[in-house]
């Protein structure tokens, strides 16, 4: 009976709620943010008025209202630690920007009643961009009085150089704050420490541990980290990556990225007075090419591509040495298997028989893989969201672009949530990364709801 009142009177708030939003102004002035909180204030003010009136959604309402307008309060000081996170360097080759801006976030986190250690790369998997001193990871650990493992993932490494800050610093313009790396991830770090700050304020600690990573290497593949991403993600019950996104969205999936890199090594001779004498490698790299160029799968999602080459640099000498790459995308991690062996296997044919073929395939990124932990999570994510009277867009399909998400989830069946942040654009481009302001409170608010209901078992979970 009880809980049939429940969902009756659960059904008129969405229904005021979506009434209320329809009423709301649509200016895209300054005013909207007032109005917004306005609007936000307007709402709970509708649940207060039930609980005066002795209905029984008061408890949860009344706990969701106390988040909200803790949220509220978070905005603020969230855009003020983007600012200050903006404003350090930290390119992914910039060893002591990433030490600087590492300590900063350490210490907040610190601040925040966490335990804090530094982690250097271990197991590195080497690329061929993998730069010559990887950043430590800051790794915090919040022990609460439950028994739910979370882990939350954001990264402080940018694709840009030194220098460019002062030419881009910080700046916020009407719904905008602008800044370099400010949508992929900086707005993510300052997303969990601000997440924090809120289930502190409002006493929430019943999960057992909260952890955050935050790397120093996603741009370059994560090869100093991955190890520990995938080790965490076997230790924790649900994960939370924070990056950025594209509209209000999150996402289910992503591709695995891979590149094969093939070396051919012939001999070089005189074009003209001795060609004969000479091994093409030019000859045997096109012939490699050639044989291998019809290896996608696009009904597995499996592509792959050459995109560049090069040999020779002299008109008339029989070049000696060739290089090609080819991008590989999978959306299946067996399906990396797959590929490199059928590569191998019929560069085992070649067209010059004594020049030497070195293949190498790196394993940039793996796939994240959707299962049905993650829609059942996704679609809690979804049911908070309609509490902000917001539809959450659920993405299931792979879009093409890799995360580090995908290491946490590579070996276990926990849930994985990406693109956790806000809304951002321009990420990688050079004048234009931007987040959207309006979209900080939302974001706070789920997931801060994510964490407390996850903590009490309200959502799906691995072990529920
Ligand atoms: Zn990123």
């Amino acid at each position: 009976m009880r809980a049939r009142r429940t969902q009756g009177i659960a059904a008129w708030l969405i229904l005021r709620v979506s009434i209320m939003e329809k009423q709301r102004p649509r200016g895209r002035s300054s005013q909207y943010r007032g109005t917004g909180q306005v609007y936000l204030m307007r709402k709970f003010n509708v649940i207060a008025l039930l609980v005066t009136f002795g209905i029984s959604v008061s408890i949860h309402a009344q706990s969701h209202e106390v988040v909200l307008s803790q949220v509220q309060q978070e905005r603020a000081p969230l855009i003020e630690t983007m600012r200050d996170l903006v404003s350090i360097e930290s390119g992914s080759r910039d060893f002591e920007g990433l030490f600087r801006i590492g300590k900063v976030i350490g210490d907040r986190l610190i601040e925040l009643g966490g335990e804090v250690e530094y982690v250097e790369p271990e197991d590195i998997y080497y690329m061929q961009d993998t730069p010559d001193e990887i950043g430590h990871s800051v790794l915090a650990r919040f022990r609460g009085t439950g028994t739910k493992r979370i882990l939350l993932l954001a990264h402080m490494d940018t694709v840009y150089l030194r220098g460019m800050l002062a030419e881009q610093p910080f700046r916020t313009d009407d719904n905008r704050a602008y800044g370099l790396g400010i949508a992929d991830d900086k707005h993510g770090i300052a997303l969990i420490l601000h997440t924090l700050s809120v289930l502190k304020a409002v006493g929430f600690d019943q999960y057992g541990l909260v952890t955050v990573l935050i790397n120093a290497d996603e741009e370059v593949s994560s090869p100093g980290s991955r190890s520990l991403i995938t080790k965490l993600g076997r230790e924790h019950d649900v994960v939370f990556s924070c990056e950025g996104g594209l509209g209000d969205r999150i996402r289910l999936r992503t591709s695995g990225i891979g590149a094969f890199k093939l070396t051919v090594r012939g001999r070089a001779s005189h074009a003209g007075a001795s060609p004969e004498r000479g091994r093409n490698a030019l000859y045997e790299l096109a012939y490699q090419i050639m044989q291998t160029r019809d290896l996608s799968d696009p009904e597995a999602g499996l592509k792959m591509n050459w995109t560049v080459a090069s040999a020779g640099n002299t008109r008339n000498v029989i070049p000696a040495e060739a290089q090609a790459t080819a991008d590989v995308r999978v959306l299946l991690v067996e399906d990396y298997d797959r590929i490199e062996s059928e590569v191998r296997r019929r560069m085992t044919q070649q067209l010059i028989p004594d020049v030497d073929l070195e293949l190498k395939f790196e394993r940039r990124r793996p796939p994240l893989v959707v299962n049905e932990m993650s829609r059942r999570l996704a679609a809690h994510a979804q049911i908070v969201y309609r509490e902000l009277g917001m539809a959450l867009t659920v993405d299931d399909e792979a879009t093409g672009g890799g995360t580090d998400a995908a290491f946490a989830a590579l070996e276990t069946d926990a849930p994985v949530l990406e693109g956790m942040g806000l809304q951002g654009y321009g990420a990688h481009s050079n004048d234009a990364e931007y987040v959207v302001l309006s979209s900080i409170e939302p974001r706070l608010y789920l997931l801060a709801r994510m964490i407390m209901d996850v903590s009490q078992g309200k959502a799906i979970t691995a072990g529920g």
